[in-house]
């Protein structure tokens, strides 16, 4: 049977255009950029001017089904890019970052600063025996150093290996593993609302005592929280120590651009995680080009991107697009309720941020928290505004526009993956009208589609699979030592495309609507629902701040939805709420979608990087014993979740 798909976001029919004068200053004004795309590979060789090459390439792409090598020939350097040419003109002594640390201290690095203090890194890495190609793992909280670090890396030519500092010890033994880093650079510990987090004991307890092969030889340890750690004399030194009197002349190493720039492993939403492998000349062309472009950027802007950098939006979009075009980031360590729940706000007053980049995880947080946070500041100075990492449900996008934005800011809203390095899927401030809870329309250059299961295009009004039809510059290279696994994941199903493993829907103007991840859409007597479509219209609810909906096996339909919601701040919970919600998801999206349970919680679980595991709670919703729980912020919430949702039954 032929599965259908219904209406449901597709209704959104709201329709935002840039704000009088936007338009005529954008940095993209030329309403047939998208077109001019459509010529990929003559669109990627012009964008590939934007870099400074030291030997220009002879070939765009060279595309060897599912193996492709951008800008074959060219010699480049990611740090260069990202230091180097900016240091003739007025750049060089131009903000690079603006760091403030979660108990108010700050630092700022200008271009220049930035430069010497990698220089001077890579020379001490290199003082380690570390030589081009060596894998080098970086644990440690977000500051300065871990940026340095990172470039360090890139100068010499080494591949950084980046694990988020909120995981555990034995998440970061798999990666290190997994990598095979000789070489650990990482801190005594971070802060988190005013406590301090262990990292070198971490770091101690997922190296194994005696070493066999291949193991860690050095770890480089920065004093943050200066908690007391153990130092072992032959292996661990202090950053501090070795950066004293170290020479800050370093020459970039001249890449090839198919090298390996950095490994990355995705954020285990739905699995193990996989080690993506970028390399350095698509990859930065890739993610320049878009920052450039999506966030309209400007030489005076300042932008924030609160990714943390063991994710890959901190990567691309904190890191190598911001620093390649020279813009000024602000970087924050800290929780967004550290001292109080307005700290991003005051962080936007404070610096006159200008430029936003957050996940709809943090803009729901800020809507159950109340909109008196932000009204507290003055947020004027901003002008556009981004969001990554799930759907963004049309009430929360229309809060952000709100409260955040003014009503007067873009709202930028990007889909993008670890694998596709850069944003493939986002609105062109300038010329794209804005559908909240829509991505818009795929960047100029790209081709994405929604196919059925033998990869056929589906037409404008349905649903399917989204896939990347063409190579793009900044795709993945392969999976870490695992070419099998990168070619059966990604590029054996409908007809040879990339598979993103998520679903969406495209209206009558081409708009895409990503509806969720391809395990977790629910299939109610044979209608494909998605889960972003029954969240949506839960979030629209006036009392609900969040909701996570599966599918729960059922013997009639095949699946029920099954929803978890949690409330706003000072909601009270009232006899007839549960009835009022499921009459309002039927009001929304239809009868269909009704859940048969709702469940209130007051949090759900999340992965470190703040994205809802649905796949957990499809476990607890069948009473099904939990699968992988390493990649989740916090294991009580689902504790909590099993043992009550167990008791009921
Ligand atoms: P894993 O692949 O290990 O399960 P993950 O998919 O969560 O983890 P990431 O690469 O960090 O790892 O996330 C990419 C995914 O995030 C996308 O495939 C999509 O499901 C979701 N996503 C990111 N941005 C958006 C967006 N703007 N709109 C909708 N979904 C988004
Ligand atoms: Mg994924």
């Amino acid at each position: 049977m032929k599965e259908k798909q219904h209406e449901g976001l597709l209704e959104e029919k709201r329709l935002f255009f840039p704000p009088e004068g936007f338009c005529s200053k954008a940095v993209i004004q030329n309403p047939e950029i998208h077109e001019l795309g459509q010529n990929r590979t003559k669109f990627w060789d012009e964008q590939g001017k934007r870099l400074d090459w030291f030997k220009p390439w002879d070939t765009v792409l060279e595309w060897n089904h599912p193996f492709a090598k951008w800008y074959v020939g060219g010699k480049l350097n990611a740090a260069y890019n990202c230091l180097d040419r900016h240091l003739e003109g007025a750049r060089r002594n131009k903000a690079a970052l603006i760091f403030e640390g979660e108990l108010g201290d700050r630092r700022v690095l200008t271009y220049q600063d930035l430069y010497r203090e990698v220089a001077q890194f890579a020379n001490v890495l290199k003082s380690y025996g570390v030589v081009k190609g060596d894998r080098v793992t970086i644990y440690m909280p977000l500051i300065p150093e871990t940026v340095i670090a990172m470039l360090a890396c890139a100068r010499i030519g080494a591949v950084h290996c980046v694990v988020f500092g909120g995981f555990s010890a034995e998440a970061l033994k798999d990666r290190i593993h997994d990598s095979r880093s000789t070489i650990v650079v990482t801190a005594d510990g971070s802060y988190r609302r005013g406590n301090s987090i262990p990292l070198k004991a971490n770091v101690d307890k997922a190296l194994p005592v005696t070493c066999i092969n291949n193991c860690v030889e050095t770890i480089i340890v920065v004093k943050r929280t200066g908690q007391p750690v153990d130092m072992q004399d032959e292996r661990d030194v202090w950053y501090h120590e070795v950066m004293k009197n170290v020479s800050s002349v370093c020459p970039a190493e001249p890449m090839d651009a198919n090298d390996m720039l950095f490994i990355l492993y995705t954020s285990g939403t739905t699995g193990k995680p996989k080690g993506v492998v970028h390399s350095v000349g698509g990859y930065m062309v890739g993610v320049s080009t878009t920052h450039e472009w999506v966030f309209d950027l400007k030489e005076e802007d300042v932008y924030w991107c609160t990714a943390d950098v063991g994710w890959i939006t901190g990567h691309s979009y904190l890191v190598y697009g911001p620093l390649t075009n020279g813009s000024t980031v602000v970087m924050y360590e800290g929780a967004p309720d550290y001292p109080e729940k307005d700290r991003y706000w005051e962080i936007i007053e404070k610096y006159r941020v200008t430029i936003l980049y957050t996940a709809p995880t943090a803009i729901r947080t800020f809507m159950k928290w109340g909109e008196s946070y932000p009204r507290g500041r003055d947020l004027s100075s901003l002008r556009l505004l981004g969001s990554v990492g799930e759907p963004i449900n049309p009430e929360a996008w229309m809060w952000y526009y709100k409260y955040i934005g003014g009503e007067r800011c873009p709202i930028v809203d990007t889909w993008w993956q670890t694998e596709t390095g850069m944003i493939m899927m986002a609105p062109v401030p300038g010329i794209t009208p804005l559908k909240p809870g829509s991505c818009t329309i795929p960047f100029p250059g790209v081709h994405i589609e929604i196919v059925d299961p033998e990869g056929n295009l589906v037409p404008k009004g349905e649903g399917g699979y989204l896939v990347v039809r063409e190579p793009w510059p900044a795709m993945l290279k392969t999976v870490y030592g695992d070419d099998k696994r990168y070619e059966d994941t990604y590029w054996s199903q409908f007809g040879g495309a990339y598979s993103t493993g998520d679903e969406a829907k495209w209206d009558e103007d081409g708009y895409f609507w990503v509806i969720g991840r391809v395990d977790d859409v629910i299939n109610v007597s044979g209608h494909r629902i998605g889960t972003a479509e029954v969240e949506g219209a839960l979030v629209d609810h006036p009392s609900v701040a969040e909701a996570a909906c599966v599918g729960k096996t059922h013997e009639v339909k095949g699946q029920a939805v099954f929803a978890f919601v949690s409330l706003k701040e000072g909601i009270v919970i009232r006899d007839e709420l549960i009835d009022e919600l499921k009459a309002h998801v039927v009001l929304k999206i239809g009868s269909l979608a009704r859940p048969d349970d709702i469940f209130l919680t007051a949090e759900l679980p999340k992965t470190r990087s703040g994205k809802i595991m649905r796949r957990l709670l499809k476990d607890i919703a069948d009473g099904r014993e939990m699968g992988d729980t390493s990649t989740l912020a916090d294991v009580a919430v689902i504790n909590f979740l099993k043992k009550n949702i167990d008791a009921q039954k």
